[in-house]
C-alpha cells in the first residue's frame, strides 16, 4: 500500500517534471496522500560540547555522575559520539531507510546544563548555530530545538528571542535539572516568559539524577534510560506544577518524552493526595491535561500508548525515536502497526507535530 502510494506520487511529480521532494513540501494540502512521519526527540551533538563535557567530566564527575559514568562503561560509546555529530550521512540514511520525512533536532542531555554560566552561554550559542546551519544544508529533513543555558535565565531569554526570530528554530529544549535545581524556581521564570511570548513548547528533556537524588540510582545502571531519567524528570515536572508554574503561564507548553516520564499513569493520585495540602488555582491533573504533550520516544510499547490516549487524547501524543539510542526502523515498524486507528496514526505521526512545533 505504502509503496504503491510511492509509486503514485513518483508518477505525478515526474508527470509534473518535479523533483518529488519539492512535490512534497511540508504542510501542502496534497500530504494527506502520504503519511508523513516526523520524529521530534532526535539527538544531536557538536565536536565542541562533547569534548568539554568530558573534559569537565574527567576532573568533576559529580557534575553528572552518570554521564561520566555512560562516557567510560557504555558500550559503543564511541559509535554513539559518531552518530551525535553526524547531521548529514548516516543519520539521513537511517531515516530515508525507515521512511522518517522529519526530525526535530535537540542537544545531547545534558548539553551545556553542567558548565559554568560563560561557558554554557557561549556553547549553547555555537550549538544554535552549527544547529541553524544542518538545517539549512537539509531544509526538508530537519527542524531544530534551541539550547538555552538555564544558568542565566536573562541570557536564556535572549536566546529563545534570537532562536526564533532570526534562527527560526522550533522551540526550547532543556535538558531538565541545572545544577540540582529546578524550574519551580523563580529565579528561571525569564525562560517561561520568552517561550510564551514566542509561542514555542518547552520540551524537557531528562538528564540524570542531580547529586542531592544520586545515591538511590548508584548501582545496577538505574541512573539513566532505564529509571533514573524519568524519576528525574517527573519529579522535576511535579515541582512545577505544585509550584504554581501555570498559575502564572497558562499559555505555557511543555512536551515531556518517554510517554509522559510516568506522569500520566499517577495523575489521579497526584490530584487525591495533593488536595489535603495545595496552594496551586487547579488540580494537577487539570494543569497536566492542558499544558503538556508526550512523545513515544523510546517506548514502543502499545499498552503505553493505548493507555495515554485514553488519559490525554490523540491531540497530545506525537512521535518521537530518540536516536541514536533507538532505531528508526524498529520505531517506525511499531508505529506503523500499533492497534490505533489510521486518524490517530496520522495525528501522532505528523499532525500534531506540524501544529506543536510549526513544523
Ligand atoms: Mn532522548
Amino acid at each position: 500500500m505504502k509503496n504503491n502510494r510511492r509509486k503514485i506520487l513518483k508518477g505525478i511529480a515526474a508527470a509534473a517534471s518535479l523533483p518529488l521532494l519539492s512535490f512534497l513540501q511540508p504542510n501542502q494540502v496534497f500530504s494527506a496522500n502520504k503519511l508523513r512521519r516526523i520524529a521530534v526527540e532526535e539527538t544531536f551533538s557538536i565536536p565542541e560540547i562533547i569534548d568539554a563535557i568530558e573534559k569537565l567530566l574527567a576532573i568533576h564527575p559529580e557534575k553528572d555522575l552518570g554521564t561520566a559514568k555512560a562516557l567510560k562503561f557504555v558500550p559503543g560509546i564511541n559509535t554513539i559520539k559518531e552518530r551525535l555529530i553526524d547531521l548529514d550521512d548516516h543519520r539521513i540514511k537511517e531515516m530515508d531507510k525507515a521512511g522518517v520525512d522529519v526530525a526535530l533536532l535537540s542537544l545531547w542531555s545534558p548539553g551545556v546544563q553542567l558548565f559554568d554560566k560563560q561557558q554554557a552561554i557561549e556553547l549553547a550559542e555555537l550549538a544554535n548555530d552549527r544547529l541553524t546551519e544542518a538545517i539549512k544544508r537539509h531544509p526538508n529533513r530537519y527542524g531544530g530545538l534551541i539550547t538555552i543555558a538555564p544558568q542565566d535565565p536573562q541570557k536564556a531569554a535572549q536566546e529563545i528571542e534570537r532562536g526564533i526570530t532570526r534562527l527560526h528554530l522550533n522551540g526550547v529544549l532543556i535538558n531538565s535539572h541545572t545544577n540540582g535545581e529546578f524550574l519551580d524556581n523563580k529565579k528561571f521564570w525569564p525562560v517561561f516568559e520568552a517561550a510564551v511570548a514566542h509561542k514555542v513548547p518547552i520540551y524537557l528533556h531528562p538528564r540524570t539524577p542531580p547529586e542531592s537524588m544520586y545515591k538511590a540510582f548508584a548501582d545496577y545502571t538505574m541512573d539513566g534510560a532505564m529509571w533514573g531519567f524519568a524519576l528525574e524528570s517527573s519529579t522535576h515536572v511535579l515541582r512545577m506544577i505544585l509550584g504554581g508554574v501555570f498559575d502564572e503561564f497558562p499559555e505555557l507548553k511543555i512536551v515531556l518524552g518517554h510517554m509522559g516520564e510516568g506522569i500520566p499513569y499517577w495523575l489521579s493520585r497526584i490530584d487525591t493526595i495533593s488536595s489535603r495540602d495545595r496552594k496551586t488555582k487547579r488540580a494537577p491533573s487539570e494543569y497536566f491535561l492542558d499544558n503538556f504533550s508526550i512523545t513515544t520516544s523510546g517506548m514502543s510499547w502499545d499498552p503505553v500508548l493505548e493507555f495515554n490516549l485514553k488519559v490525554l487524547g490523540p491531540e497530545r501524543i506525537m512521535f518521537a525515536v530518540d536516536y541514536p539510542y533507538v532505531s528508526y526502523d524498529a520505531s517506525v515498524r511499531w508505529m506503523d502497526k500499533a492497534p490505533i486507528s489510521q486518524v490517530h496514526r496520522e495525528m501522532i505521526y505528523h499532525k500534531n507535530a506540524e501544529r506543536i512545533f510549526n513544523l
